[in-house]
């Protein structure tokens, strides 16, 4: 058994997260604590599913990309809809580099 220096209960060995840093090979805060300090931090991402806000599908969380930055702890936009955007944003790059491709000649042409 051991103590938790949260919640000062006395739980058994398995209710601790291993951690081989400190002196008793576990940590000092029981999983339940450890729980509840992930959430007040974000550390932890949801394993809940999540509505994506771009194609508003409820899809589960391994869909979502991992982003501690956000209060979920993932992206608020599916891989799908991510890679989709990504995709959108690299054609309009490409046709960016192509519109400037084309004004050079036309620039050098009249020159
Ligand atoms: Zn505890
Ligand atoms: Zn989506």
């Amino acid at each position: 058994m051991l103590k938790c220096s949260t919640c000062k209960e006395t739980k058994p060995e398995y209710r601790f997260p291993m951690d081989s840093s400190k002196k008793r090979g576990y940590s000092y805060k029981c999983l339940e604590c450890q729980r509840e300090y992930a959430k007040k931090f974000n550390y932890e991402p949801t394993s809940d599913p999540i509505t994506c806000s771009a194609c508003h599908t409820e899809k589960d969380a391994s869909n979502f990309g991992l982003n501690k930055r956000k209060p979920l702890g993932r992206n608020k936009i599916c891989k799908d809809c991510h890679n989709e955007r990504l995709r959108k944003q690299r054609q309009k790059r490409l046709k960016g580099k192509e519109a400037m491709d084309y004004l050079k000649q036309v620039v050098d042409g009249s020159n």
